[in-house]
């Protein structure tokens, strides 16, 4: 299903696309960059805010653009330092937006790290089988100023909480485009938001600083390693053989491991980067020593980071998380062949924090959609 609002969102236009449009309304180019300012780095959230501009200038934005397209719906904290917004858009869609916050020692809560976990689709068509998000399909893409709005949300919710020191500042480290959907499905509408992040003009956050994640969609890995903007890359495997990955991932049956793997090479070697492969360790499912072995030697090869993220358990469902003597287990076959791992205790556990159930729990709630029961996601 396409969505087409009333009025484009302000945060999908770049600093060109929004300078020919006032162009064509007679206005001087130098406004689009004033505009902007306003936009990402004063962050008023009304028109009227915009002082240097004239009142038929701010009539005419407020008749041709929408300012913010998502709205908080609420904010859902949990015990450990995960924030977790659920947004809703023009067409009533739900989407989720995660801050995770990392403490930095000799310093208070407030200048904890902050990573940012947004996504690019409302549900998801991979239908992975641990995944929430998936649970109900996909219902459409978002579009780049949706995308992009996930972001100035978390900083208007950040900057009533910590005055930044700088005011041109994004109020956030990183952001890993791992939330909702897959975004190489929607690859456009994803490289444009992330280019308007990233951009001077804009957000104003290095490419360094970006992670996108896939699923394993080939082609759009090979598509990404040509863009000139070096992102980094996260690739979603969870199982280290065809085997176990096709049991949970269908899309391995289209782009098996003799598939994926020669991309990534291709990808790190165009960007020279790292890539993290993602790996969620489910008891019995593709935790056992033999996968940690075919894991160990895939990350070898391909000089990657491993990030293995123990399952988040949900009460009446099938899947487990290993004990913590098996993770332990599992990452020491990699440590002892020196792969860069981490074992990653998931945050947010107790706010549903894995992408798609605290959507998929209000739409249930609202009447909105008939889903099985919430489960697991990347
Ligand atoms: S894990 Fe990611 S790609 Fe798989 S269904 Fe969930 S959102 Fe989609």
């Amino acid at each position: 299903m396409k969505y087409t609002p009333a009025k484009p969102p302000l945060t999908g236009e770049t600093l060109d696309t929004l300078t020919a449009r006032l162009r064509e309304a007679g206005e001087p180019a130098f406004r689009a960059k004033q505009i902007l300012d306003w936009l990402y780095k004063k962050r008023v959230r009304t028109w009227d805010e915009m002082t240097n501009l004239s009142k038929p200038l701010r009539t005419w934005l407020a008749d041709t653009f929408e300012l913010m397209p998502a709205s908080l719906v609420f904010n859902k904290q949990s015990e450990d330092v995960t924030d977790k917004l659920l947004l809703e858009l023009g067409d009533k869609s739900l989407i989720e937006t995660v801050i995770i916050r990392v403490p930095q020692e000799g310093v208070g809560p407030e200048h904890s790290r902050k990573t940012i976990c947004i996504s690019t689709q409302v549900g998801c068509a991979m239908a992975c089988a641990f995944c929430a998000s998936g649970l109900a399909g996909l219902k459409r893409d978002l579009s780049a100023g949706e995308i992009v709005a996930q972001l100035l949300q978390v900083c208007y919710r950040e900057d009533a909480r910590t005055p930044r020191a700088r005011m041109e500042l994004a109020s956030f480290d990183n952001i890993v485009v791992m939330g909702m959907g897959e975004p190489l499905a929607n690859y456009d509408a994803t490289l444009l938001a992330l280019t308007i992040v990233n951009a001077e003009w804009g957000l104003g956050v290095g490419a360094r600083r970006i992670t996108l994640s896939t699923s394993g969609l080939v082609p759009k890995i090979l598509k990404l390693a040509d863009e000139p903007l070096g992102f980094r890359l996260a690739i979603s495997l969870h199982g280290a053989t065809d085997e176990v990955r096709e049991k949970i991932m269908p899309v391995n049956k289209a782009y098996p491991l003799a598939k994926l793997i020669p991309a990534i090479e291709q990808f790190t070697e165009k960007h020279g980067r790292m890539v993290t492969l993602e790996f969620i360790l489910i008891e019995d499912v593709n935790d056992s020593i033999d996968q940690a072995g075919e894991l160990r030697d895939i990350a070898r090869d391909l000089h990657a980071h491993v990030n293995l993220i123990p399952y988040n358990t949900v009460a009446g469902l099938p899947w487990k998380r290993p004990s913590n003597n098996r993770q332990e287990r599992f990452a020491d076959v990699l440590r002892a062949a020196r792969v860069p791992v981490t074992l990653r205790r998931e945050k947010g556990h107790d706010i549903d924090a894995a992408c798609g159930q605290l959507r998929l729990k209000t739409e249930q709630d609202r009447g909105q959609l008939v889903a099985p029961p919430v489960a697991q996601s990347a």
